[in-house]
């Protein structure tokens, strides 16, 4: 069931980091439940991953046991205006399955990487959309078994929900959605892609924007304004593109893009006294 010092480079999309000491896909409760238990037995940290579209996993890896919730555990159903998605669902899949059935609400997410399970974690969100205000259950995984938390359990905020707060595994998810005209749908789903593809660097690997937008500021043209466009550090750049986004322009290492974040943190302290806090999730090990 597990595999030992597996590199998590290949399970994150900016393609940097360590090994992880055990990693685990599972592909049903049941042997999530076990992986869980077997962490409790031998006193394992416990880290979950989805699609790895919005980590950064340190050069030393992770110790202990990294649990894969992607398409080995990716099951959907749709009941009126219910979706109920495994973690492992695409996020920007599971949009377009509504706009398939007429649902709106999701029009927001077709273009997010990564999974239903990181997407509830973060509370992702893109043009005034978020997931928080759709979802009307969550049902994790402990090594205790299975539990749930209904619409009004489940807190949320910009790039946080209570998922963060707790040490569970989300398993699967129930969004309610309302009726919607496809064709209008599909029109802002068109709209959103064509603006992402224009502003974001798509072509290189990365893992979204690095930083939260802290109130009163945009990220980006704070650093472009800093003059950190394009700067580099190793194989890590700040995107000419948008620099709210650091990429990995070819043989970056973790430790070149925590140490570009940590330059731009000092210099946009440094010039507008304004502390960026990362949206990317810095996982492992020192
Ligand atoms: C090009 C690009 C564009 C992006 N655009 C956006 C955007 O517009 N809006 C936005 O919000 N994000 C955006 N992101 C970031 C990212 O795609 C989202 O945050 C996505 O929802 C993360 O999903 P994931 O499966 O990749 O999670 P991961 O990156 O694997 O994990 C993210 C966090 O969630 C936790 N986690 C993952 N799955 C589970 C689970 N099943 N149970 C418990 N915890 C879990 C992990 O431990 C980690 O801390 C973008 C990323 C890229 C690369």
């Amino acid at each position: 069931m597990f595999i030992r010092n597996y590199p998590l480079a290949k399970a994150t999309s900016l393609g940097v980091g360590g090994p992880a000491d055990y990693f685990a896909r599972p592909a049903t409760e049941a042997e999530l439940i076990s992986a869980l238990q077997f962490a409790e037995q031998h006193d394992l940290n416990v880290i979950v991953l989805g699609y790895g579209t919005n980590v950064l996993v340190r050069s030393a890896g992770i110790r202990g046991l990294v649990i894969q919730m992607a398409d080995n555990f990716a099951h959907v159903q749709v009941d009126g205006t219910t979706i109920t998605a495994s973690a492992g669902c695409l996020f920007s899949a599971v949009s377009k399955l509504a706009a398939y059935h007429r649902l709106t609400g999701l029009e927001f997410a077709v273009g997010i990487p990564g999974g239903i399970g990181g997407a509830v974690f973060m509370n992702a969100g893109a043009y005034d959309g978020e997931i928080g205000p759709l979802v009307r259950r969550v049902h994790f995984a402990t090594a205790a078994g299975p539990g749930s938390w209904t619409r009004d359990e489940f807190s949320y905020s910009y790039r946080h929900s209570r998922v963060q707060q707790e040490k569970i595994v989300v398993t699967r998810v129930e969004l309610e959605l309302r009726p919607g005209s496809r064709e209008e749908i599909l029109a802002k789903m068109n709209d959103l892609q064509a603006r992402r593809r224009a502003r974001q660097p798509l072509e290189f690997p990365s893992a979204g924007s690095t930083f939260k937008r802290p109130a009163g500021h945009y990220v980006g043209p704070m650093i472009e304004q800093a003059g950190l466009k394009g700067f580099r550090i190793g194989g890590a750049e700040v995107s000419t593109k948008h620099a709210g986004f650091i990429i990995n322009r070819g043989g970056a290492t973790a430790d070149d893009v925590l140490q570009l974040i940590q330059h731009i943190q000092r210099e946009i302290k440094q010039r507008f006294n304004v502390d960026l806090e990362p949206e990317i999730r810095i996982l492992g090990s020192l």
